[in-house]
């Protein structure tokens, strides 16, 4: 929801990446992620993660995927609404998967995907 790498973007908190994107709340988590999470003994967040072993060397990470019933989520676990109902936040902003970190990729992206975190940005 929030990349400070791009200095012109202002995320709005408007939760529409996590709760419409459907690669943002219910796609894979890289390997990286997992290694993150592992280190950090973050082990509420690889619970939520089920492994498809394709073969060797191969293996895709899905997220989120409900570590009670094994169902897939229908909205991100970690997609947190504002007090003031005037928002969202992620409840695991600092190691949050990379594809959510890398949202939006640059201004066509936002653009064409609904993001208006670039709109009125200063440059
Ligand atoms: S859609 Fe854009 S502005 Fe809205 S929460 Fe996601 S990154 Fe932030
Ligand atoms: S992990 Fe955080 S940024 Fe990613 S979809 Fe869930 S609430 Fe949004």
């Amino acid at each position: 929801m929030r990349n400070p790498m791009k200095r012109t973007f202002n995320c709005r908190c408007c939760g529409h990446c996590c709760l419409s994107l459907i690669d943002a709340y219910n796609g894979c988590v890289s390997d990286a992620d997992l290694q993150r999470w592992r280190a950090l003994g973050r082990e509420d967040l690889k619970a939520w993660v089920k492994t498809l072993d394709l073969g060797p060397g191969n293996q895709l990470h899905l997220a989120w995927v409900n570590p009670e019933t094994g169902e897939d989520v229908e909205r991100c676990p970690w997609l947190l609404e504002r007090l003031d109902r005037k928002g969202f936040l992620c409840a695991i902003e600092e190691v949050k998967p990379d594809h959510c970190r890398a949202y939006p990729e640059h201004p066509p992206h936002a653009a064409a995907t609904g993001c208006s975190g670039y709109q009125g940005a200063r440059r």
